[in-house]
């Protein structure tokens, strides 16, 4: 069994929907340290132009350099890397450039942030195979973009999220695989997030089987994707759901092989 000692997906204040007071690097760090996680890595999302920006937010790329600045000063007691997540608004376009990107450790590139319905290129269709086909394209345009070290929460269609099963169930294992095969050709690393929990009901509108995002692991796992994991969190309360993932990893059977070099540790 892989054993969980890092959590490459983090927010902190700098994401304008983390808005938990105490998601400080200070308590971040302090909660990672308890839970015995040896790497952590900020994940703030990205974004460099205001046309490109959701309306309600604002292009950030000076915020990064203020939390290199406090991430300095902190002296951490685990390896804390400077990441961001930055969004892919159609095929060809992004939400960062090379440049910004070369001024982190890695990039989470998002091809599913879909609910951002003004920004972020729609499905054709609002059906299970408008939506699958959406995913497929958007996700190969991720990792054919040179800007991803990670791709986060695949093939999960954010803002339609009462397709998931039915999208996921439309694609072949056939397509999944030559999908996933580009990404490991690519040394793009698929995430293994907390968002793949299925939320009791009532706390969502919708729910899921934990089968579906196991099917599109393993399928991952046998075009040989290699894998980080992250809770995504927003709030310092989440952060224990990185042991939540024990299940599902045990359920993919990894190993320390399949670990992407990016979220090794000392102890892996
Ligand atoms: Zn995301
Ligand atoms: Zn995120």
């Amino acid at each position: 069994m892989v054993s969980i000692d890092h959590d490459l997906h983090i927010h902190t204040g700098l994401s304008p929907c983390c808005t938990d007071v105490n998601q400080t690097l200070h308590n971040i760090v302090a909660v990672c340290r308890d839970l015995g996680l040896h790497k952590i890595g900020l994940s703030d999302h990205a974004w460099l132009r205001r046309s490109t920006t959701p309306a309600d937010w604002g292009p950030n790329p000076r915020g990064f350099k203020k939390l290199a600045v406090e991430l300095a000063a902190l002296s951490p007691e685990i390896t804390v890397l400077r990441g961001c997540e930055a969004d892919t608004l159609a095929p060809g376009r992004f939400t960062i450039d090379r440049k910004f990107a070369d001024t982190l450790d890695y990039v989470i590139l998002a091809t599913n942030h879909f609910h951002f319905r003004e920004l972020v290129e729609q499905p054709v269709a609002a059906t299970p195979q408008g939506i699958a086909a959406h995913m497929v394209r958007m996700f190969l345009a991720g990792v054919r973009s040179g800007l991803a070290n990670i791709i986060p929460h695949v093939f999960m269609p954010m803002g339609f999220w009462e397709f998931y099963e039915p999208a996921v169930a439309s694609i072949s294992d056939c397509v999944f695989i030559e999908t996933f095969a580009e990404a490991a050709a690519h040394d793009v690393a698929i995430e293994i997030t907390a968002v793949y929990l299925p939320p009791p009901p009532g706390v969502r509108r919708h729910t899921w089987n934990i089968d579906t995002p196991l099917r599109v692991l393993t399928l991952a796992k046998q075009a040989g994707c290699r894998f980080t994991f992250g809770t995504d969190s927003h709030a310092l309360t989440s952060l224990p759901q990185i042991l939540y993932l024990a299940p599902l990893l045990e359920r993919l059977e990894l190993t320390a092989d399949d670990i992407h070099p990016l979220a090794r540790t000392c102890c892996s």
